[in-house]
């Protein structure tokens, strides 16, 4: 393309990647008019691929880098960036197009996010939306996980860090985007700080997340230094005994993908932690990495040392800047100390950690959707086989668990598997995060033993007076539950059972006299929104459940073939799991009775 950066967006650009290429360098030529392109220029990449391929994982850091500094994504910035890594316009063009928090046409300096999603509609996003309503710089945003601290505001701020507003308002709103300024964050809310027994959690709130002596001084890095006495092997057999399964919603055994990865014969292999939880109502992940960032790391250096990766990603949405400043210091901290680097803790073996912040795109939780996001692509999931243990990041074998899951490997590694698996049921080990949020009296991220019930945790949260109406189990790709389920064990299994799921720990209580109508209305809205848009069933089902709902809101019938239809095409012929789930919540509100008692 011909245009061209400003100052600021090339420095912007130049801070990231260093000094321009002696390759990349243009003669500015003489003064005049610029000459008239070359047939086909900037349609390819010059080298080729293999130039390209290169360094195109940095073009998200890139798009970053300028909105970031100035706001917005304009033609000349994203030229230059495209001369700089080798990428062709169209293809920079159609990734950052992909992503809501990389604008790609001019907006002011600062812009707020106001998150308008199921708990945060309910606790006053709504009426800050409505009140600024008109203003160019706020936007509606779907869940930003703090529905702990409800309402939220994430608020882009060129030439600053972004910052999130909680239990804010529009007047504070405002001033945030007049000024720049915030007031400091406010507390997480744990409603089980102190308690005995815990095990995730037991640092959130008791040691100073900044610093890496309090770590320390609460058994922190014992786990890595017994590690590599162990040697990988018996590490990931201890991973394999532990029987711990993924906490982000698919629950398949950590150690089997651990071991499928070690057993590679393919190299470089990766290790990526993902942080992008982006499933409305969890925020269990971003209080893990806000209280106890050492931990992530820790156990994210085991990791890679037991798989033999000597880089490990950890890609965090953009919408949680306070845990990604939190774990950016606690990996410099790490590598000050040698716990990570070329020689990771006296053991002659290297790792280390990058951090990668999404864009503000819900299907790059979806593993292999985050993958195409780190290489640089459009965060579009693939097709599995093969899976990223076999071909993952870059195409080479990958681990890819969540901070959750993680979090457990340090216990795991000092108590062995056996004792670890102790804990819990058979098929579900270990203790579980639940974020419980909505109607309920002490919202917060809780950790209790598989085998809980549904109704002692909501026990432990305060229910409403008269009781919940229902809870949303799981997530927006989840299902609602009535209190006939409250007795259901929170299991995989127990679970599964009742054709529920647990998800990434979703439990959203809503009180008697709730509108479920609304909810499911943004339910309906999230995934027509959050559909990559790659394979029909799901661009095309969204989009007819949406309007399905509509009609039946309207006071039609529900029109229960059709739903039905859409359901199980989405479930059978989608390519990834947005699809599969994009009707489970609305269904089950179906089966229910929740969206009119009578009409169903
Ligand atoms: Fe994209 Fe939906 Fe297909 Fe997943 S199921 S690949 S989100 S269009």
């Amino acid at each position: 393309m011909s245009a061209d950066p400003t100052v600021e967006e090339r420095e912007a650009v130049d801070r990231l990647l260093d000094a321009p290429l002696a390759l990349l360098e243009k003669d500015s030529g003489p003064p005049g008019p610029p000459p008239a392109p070359e047939e086909g220029a900037g349609r390819y990449a010059p080298g080729g691929y293999q130039r390209m391929a290169g360094r195109r994982h940095m073009l998200l850091p890139a798009l970053h880098a300028v909105v970031d500094n100035v706001g917005w994504i304009s033609r000349g910035a994203l030229n230059y960036i495209c001369e700089r890594l080798i990428v062709p316009p169209a293809e920079a063009y159609g990734v950052a197009g992909f992503y809501a928090l990389l604008p790609l046409t001019e907006r002011p300096r600062r812009t707020a996010h106001v998150c308008d999603d199921v708990v945060c509609r309910r606790k006053g996003g709504l009426e800050i939306l409505d009140s600024l309503r008109g203003r160019g710089d706020v936007h509606p945003s779907p869940c930003l996980g703090q529905c702990d601290r409800a309402p939220a505001v994430f608020v882009q701020r060129a030439g600053q860090t972004d910052i999130t507003l909680t239990g804010t308002d529009a007047e504070q709103t405002a001033a945030c985007l007049e000024t720049g300024e915030a007031p400091a964050d406010s507390p997480v809310p744990l409603p089980q700080r102190g308690q005995p027994g815990l095990r995730l959690l037991r640092r959130v709130g008791n040691a100073d997340p900044r610093s890496l002596a309090d770590y320390r001084r609460t058994g922190g890095y014992r786990a890595l230094r017994r590690a590599i006495a162990m040697g990988p092997e018996r590490v990931i057999e201890e991973i394999k005994a532990s029987n711990l399964r993924g906490r982000g919603g698919a629950a398949f055994p950590a150690g089997l993908k651990w071991e499928a990865v070690a057993r590679s014969p393919d190299a470089p292999r990766y290790l990526i932690c993902n942080a992008d939880e982006s499933e409305p109502g969890t925020f269990k992940d971003r209080v893990l990495m806000e209280g106890d960032p050492f931990a992530l790391a820790e156990s994210m250096t085991i990791a890679g040392l037991a798989i033999g990766a000597e880089t490990g990603y950890l890609y965090i949405r953009a919408e949680y800047p306070l845990a990604t400043q939190l774990m950016e210091r606690a990996l410099a901290g790490a590598r000050r100390a040698g716990l990570l680097g070329e020689d990771v803790a006296g053991s002659g073996r290297k790792f280390d950690i990058e951090i990668r912040r999404g864009g503000g795109a819900y299907i790059c939780g979806e593993e292999t959707a985050l993958m195409n996001s780190i290489e640089g692509k459009r965060g579009e999931p693939r097709n599995k086989p093969p899976f990223p243990t076999v071909a993952g990041l870059f195409g080479r074998p990958t681990v890819i668990n969540n901070v959750e899951t993680l979090v457990n490997v340090p216990d795991i590694v000092l108590e062995g598997g056996r004792a670890f698996a102790s804990a819990g049921t058979p098929d579900s080990a270990g203790t579980k995060l639940f974020c419980l949020a909505g109607d309920v009296e002490r919202p917060g991220v809780y950790e209790v033993e598989f085998g809980e019930t549904l109704g002692g945790l909501l026990e432990r949260a305060g229910v409403p007076e008269g009781g919940a109406a229902a809870v949303l189990l799981g997530g927006a790709a989840g299902v609602f539950a009535n209190p006939d389920c409250f007795d259901m064990p929170l299991t995989f299994e127990g679970a599964r059972a009742r054709g529920a799921t647990l998800g990434s720990g979703v439990v959203c209580v809503f009180g008697p006299g709730t509108d479920f109508g609304d909810t499911a209305r943004r339910i309906a809205r999230f995934f027509r929104d959050e559909s990559c848009g790659q394979c029909a069933p799901c661009r095309v089902g969204t989009v007819r459940q949406e309007e399905a709902l509509e009609r039946h809101l309207g006071g039609g019938e529900w029109e229960e073939e059709l739903f039905s239809d859409l359901a199980q095409v989405m479930a059978d012929a989608s390519i990834c799991g947005l699809g599969h789930t994009a009707s489970s919540a609305l269904g089950s509100a179906v089966r229910l009775g929740l969206l009119g008692a009578g009409r169903v």
